[in-house]
């Protein structure tokens, strides 16, 4: 039987990226894909959200999807347009690209780190015991494992056969969602009607003057809601054209469909994202309506937060307890995606009372106030761990400042390329001794003399040291003294070595 030190169901967005995670701290793990390759049907997700970006940029890796994407200020809530552009981040805006386009440059990435991908199969089983996990596949064959890790969407069978609850509400509205060709030119954008809400573009287009520009002709992107809540079987070119006949008066000749699927606002989460050598990520673990376009975005974010903690457990560096952090950091966080995004669509009612909302909490997001938070929690900016009392940074993502350093002046985020964890002196040059976990936490002397600034919090107190995770999350701010470091490091880095 084959062994890996981590198995991951599913090489969608998220398992790829607790892969390479693993991959950057030389853990041993594979990928089990259901899929032949990494094409994807249809297009999905848009894009990506500006802490998506941030923590690409922690691996030295932003510019790739940078490269393909489309700047622009999309953020929105229920039909406001949320704009970032003061967020102080080196990416205040949020990136268009195709879920297809994204993958594609993930898988990139992987590759280079030589992760394993068993394609074509899919996990069917598993059975775990004290030391691991044996892993069924499709084509017969096991694997053992120590952990498994559930990427597997939405249908989660690893969250099924782990016999983990998914609570929540069933579907009220539900879409259709096509690429499609369409023999007359259809009308391009979004409508609002008393059915709901519908949009037309098309699949290739530029932003020019924060406008979306279409290309002439070319593969059309249908999402039209439907009149009652769909079966959950696939729907067909029939419906379709159904649906937008009801909603334009024509079907524009619809014909030659690359994708239909549909989507409801079906909200629920996993009641726990460990059943103990069993984890959960990404759409297996939360799945809720595409408003705000957080889906991606909120796997990606799992993905970070477990990634490092998981490599530590395997190596012996952590015990096990550590994973239960990921649960109790991460499940809050998705529960308030699943509170925002059922809020938007409540707020997708086209009766008048529903609409009078919508403006009323429109008119209260030209404030800056209510702006920055929810943005902030749209964007994942504003993600904030309970870490307890203290320094506002604690539990908040470090900022990418420019530091100067004895090697010169750098990013921060440079210093997380290679997902190790950092602790950043900005007192007096060889203040700290932390020879114990030197083999573990970079110790960097640096100087920053600006102000430090988070997304929606605003100026807070230069600290003279930070304690920075491989995820980019601070767990320990120094105010001139060193009181609770040795904890810090040991609850999150393991113990001491003795010298
Ligand atoms: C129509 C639509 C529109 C969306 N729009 C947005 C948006 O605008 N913004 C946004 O952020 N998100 C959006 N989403 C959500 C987004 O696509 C998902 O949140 C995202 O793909 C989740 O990534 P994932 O890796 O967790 O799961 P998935 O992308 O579902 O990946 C799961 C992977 O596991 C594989 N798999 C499944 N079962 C098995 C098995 N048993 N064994 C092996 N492999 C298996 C699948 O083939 C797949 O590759 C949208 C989704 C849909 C359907």
């Amino acid at each position: 039987m084959a062994e890996h030190a981590v198995v991951i169901a599913g090489g969608g967005p998220t398992g790829l990226v607790v892969a390479a995670e693993l991959a950057l701290a030389r853990v041993d793990v594979a990928i089990i894909e259901r899929r032949a390759n990494q094409d994807l049907v249809g297009s999905r997700a848009g894009g990506l959200h500006s802490r998506t970006m941030e923590v690409f940029d922690q691996r030295g890796i932003v510019d790739r999807f940078l490269s393909e994407g489309q700047v622009a200020q999309v953020a929105g809530f229920a039909g406001a347009r949320l704009d970032i552009s003061d967020f102080p981040t080196r990416h205040p805006y949020s990136l268009g690209l195709w879920q297809k386009h994204i993958e594609r440059i993930m898988a990139g990435w992987v590759g280079e780190l030589a992760v394993p991908i068993y394609r074509g199969r899919e996990v069917t089983g598993f059975a775990q015991d004290e030391t691991g996990v044996d892993v069924q596949l499709s084509d017969g064959q096991s694997l053992r494992a120590e952990y498994l890790v559930g990427c597997d969407g939405g249908r989660s069978l690893v969250r099924k056969a782990a016999g983990i609850e998914f609570p929540g509400w069933d579907p009220t509205v539900s879409s259709l969602i096509a690429e499609v060709e369409m023999a007359e030119e259809p009308e391009l954008g979004i409508r609002h009607d008393a059915i709901g809400l519908h949009g037309i573009g098309k699949v290739e287009y530029e932003i020019r003057d924060g406008e979306v520009v279409y290309k002439a002709g070319g593969t059309v992107r249908v999402m039209v809601t439907e009149q009652h809540v769909g079966p959950t079987s696939e729907p067909t070119l029939r419906d379709l054209s159904d649906a937008l006949i009801l909603v334009y008066g024509t079907d524009y000749g619809v014909h030659s469909p690359t994708s239909i699927s549909r989507f409801t606002d079906m909200t629920r989460q996993a009641a726990t994202y460990r059943d103990r050598r069993v984890l959960l990520a990404g759409d297996a673990a939360h799945v809720h309506a595409p408003d705000g376009g957080q889906g991606l975005n909120t796997g990606v974010q799992d993905a970070v937060n477990l990634g490092w903690k998981l490599a530590q457990v395997v190596k012996r560096t952590s015990p096990e307890s550590l994973l239960d952090t990921y649960h109790a950091e991460r499940h809050p966080v998705a529960a308030r995606v699943l509170r925002n995004t059922m809020a938007a669509v409540a707020l997708r009612r086209t009766d008048e009372r529903t609409k009078a909302l919508r403006d009323t909490v429109a008119e209260l997001l030209t404030m800056d106030e209510p702006r920055k938070r929810l943005a902030a929690e749209l964007t994942g900016l504003g993600i904030h761990y309970d870490l307890g009392e203290g320094h506002p940074l604690l539990g908040r993502r470090m900022p990418d400042l420019d530091v100067i350093t004895t090697n010169g002046s750098l990013r921060v985020f440079t210093l997380l390329h290679n997902a190790r964890p950092v602790l950043l002196n900005f007192g007096e040059t060889g203040g700290f001794d932390i020879t114990p976990w030197a083999d573990r936490v970079q110790l960097i002397d640096a100087k920053y003399d600006g102000t430090w600034e988070l997304p929606a919090i605003g100026t807070v107190t230069a600290p003279t040291a930070v304690l920075v995770r491989p995820d980019g999350y601070v767990v320990w701010v120094g105010d001139r003294t060193q009181v609770g470091l040795g904890d810090a490091l040991t609850t999150w880095f393991g113990l001491p070595v003795a010298a």
